[in-house]
Order: structure tokens, then sequence, then C-alpha cells
């Protein structure tokens, strides 16, 4: 058997609408130049995305499975949280993670100070070094909701490795 079939991939999108009376929290830091986002948990989109991608990868269902929005357990819970119960379902089904790339699709507010913070909190969460963590902004040009300032979108991709 090739040493590639040892490895998965995983993708992840999420979106959130913004409102004004909530924090901004992405990838588990406080982003103080809001507007928050609208969501049953603190609504940490980037988050979101990272944690459905690395399920699929593994195989283990998605969020919404795992931490259903009708539960009153997940109201206003950090997603970090949530983020290290993903980590031990990786880690009792033998897979680790290899790597993870994400982007973050807002217009506002500008992320590029937060970004190491973001990469460092992401990396301690789950256990591994903020090196196999990728994370970029992109703007939608004023096209479509993000463009409009309605809400943001998150995208993440991950490599993993089964049989850890
Ligand atoms: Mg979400």
């Amino acid at each position: 058997m090739s040493e590639l079939s040892h490895l998965g991939i995983g993708t992840g999108l999420d979106v959130h609408a913004f409102c004004e009376d909530r924090p901004l929290v992405l990838g588990g830091v406080s982003i103080a130049d809001g507007p928050g986002l609208l969501g049953h948990s603190d609504a940490d989109v980037l988050t979101h995305a990272v944690m459905d991608a690395l399920l699929s990868a593994a195989r283990l269902g998605d969020i919404g499975e795992l931490f259903p929005d009708t539960a009153s357990e997940y109201e206003g819970i950090s997603s970090l949280v949530l983020l290290e119960q993903v980590r031990r379902e990786l880690e009792k089904a033998g897979v680790s993670v290899v790597d993870i790339d994400c982007t973050i699709a807002a217009e506002t507010p500008k992320l590029a100070p937060y970004k190491e913070e973001i990469r460092r909190t992401l990396a301690g969460a789950l256990g591994i070094s903020k090196a196999c963590i990728g994370l970029k902004a992109t703007t939608c040009e004023g096209l479509g909701f993000i463009g409009k300032k309605k809400g943001m979108a998150a995208f993440a991709s991950v490599l993993v490795r089964k049989g850890a």
C-alpha cells in the first residue's frame, strides 16, 4: 500500500452574517474592530471552517452533527473549546493533522494585525506547530454579501495522516 494511502484531505466552508451587538472572534482571537457575527455559538466562522475540514478529512462527519445548533449546551460556547473536542475525536480515530490552510473572505475589518495570533491560537488548540497553519484574508471587491459587508466567509483545507 502506498504511503499516500495514509493521507486524507478535507475542506471546510462557513459563513456568518454580521451583527452589531456581538464581539468578533476569529480563530479564537477577539478582534477589537468588529462588527461581530451572528450565530448559536460564538460564531467563530474561521474555527468552524477548520473543524469541518478536519472532521471531513477524518471521515468523522461535520460540526452540525457533532455540535447541533439546537443544543443549549453549545449556546454562546467558545468555538475553541469545540475545536479541542474535535482534536480529541481525531486522536481517538488515530488521525493527526499535517497541515492546514485557511482563507477569510471579508470586506472588513483589516485582519493583518491579528493573523499571527490567530495562527498561534489555532495551533495551540490543536497541539501542532504554528508553521503548520497558513492564513490569508481577501476581500470580494464590493461584490455579493461579503462585498456588501453583510457577513464573512471562511474556507479551510487540511491534510491529515491516518493510522497515527
Ligand atoms: Mg458556523
